[in-house]
């Protein structure tokens, strides 16, 4: 009785609110987000979740005399829900090009993981500036994580946290796992994860890349066309997609 409770709203309230509003503000899905306190602050003195709800930056501002009720129902029905994806913008300004990738350090290497002849990790520089882009795909092959030059889009599906803010991402699956992170917050960008593709498992952690078996620790690849290629040479993977006449991934024999 009597304990005080401080205005820093606790880690497990916040992701408890982003996975209610499925990582996105309740109101526009932007997944950069607040947590706003319906009942206010300063009224009741603790963060219920029940009485809170995420917001990105601006809704919050605009939100002025949005009307309780209004919140309490954007609670329930987060744009997010329907959506099924969530959308943002990775890295504005970012002019790094020296990436840390499973405890190696690509410099100048634009192709940082490909599968198959597909880049699943790559960037561009393009007036300075490096632009991203990722795909990590679902077990049917289309996209769970897509970037395309810094335009991020994520599957809500299956996911237990979605935590983006400026220059971060970090997407789990389960708790106390990572799936995917990105931090570009520091001189050199920094990525990591672990998933699968076609049920071969890729693992690029702070200390080590593991690859069907294979553990690689600390090298350093310097102006290399392909960092990590997985395949076989000779085939050539394709993503699905909607121009195709049955939407599947194929291997085709590259000549
Ligand atoms: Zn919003």
């Amino acid at each position: 009785m009597g304990e005080l409770v401080g205005r820093k709203i606790p880690v497990d309230i916040r992701r408890r609110l982003r996975q209610e509003a499925f990582f996105g503000c309740a109101k526009c899905g932007s997944p950069i987000l607040q947590y706003h306190h319906i009942v206010e602050f300063a009224e009741e003195q603790n963060h219920d979740p029940d009485h809170m709800i995420a917001l990105c930056p601006t809704c919050h501002q605009g939100l002025g005399k949005m009307r309780r009720e209004r919140c309490y129902s954007l609670k329930k029905n987060p744009f997010n829900r329907i959506n099924g994806k969530i959308r943002g913008e990775l890295g504005a300004n970012m002019e790094t090009s020296s990436f840390l990738v499973g405890s190696c350090t690509y410099l100048d290497t634009p192709v940082i993981f490909s599968y198959y002849d597909r880049p699943i990790i790559q960037y561009l520089i393009d007036e300075g500036q490096a632009l991203l882009d990722i795909y990590i795909p679902k077990e049917d092959m289309w996209p769970d994580i897509l970037v395309e030059k810094n335009d991020l889009m994520v599957n809500s599906g299956g996911k237990w946290d979605v935590d983006f803010r400026t220059n971060f991402l970090r997407v789990q699956k389960d708790y106390g796992s990572t799936y995917f992170q990105i931090d570009l917050r520091k001189e050199v960008a920094e990525i990591e994860g672990k998933f699968s593709i076609l049920g071969e498992q890729f693992e690029f952690n702070p200390t080590s890349t593991n690859i069907g078996g294979a553990t690689i620790k600390g090298g350093t690849i310097v102006r290399c066309g392909a960092g990590i290629a997985v395949g076989d040479g000779k085939h050539k993977l394709y993503w699905p997609n909607y121009a195709m006449a049955h939407p599947r991934a194929v291997f085709i024999r590259m000549r």
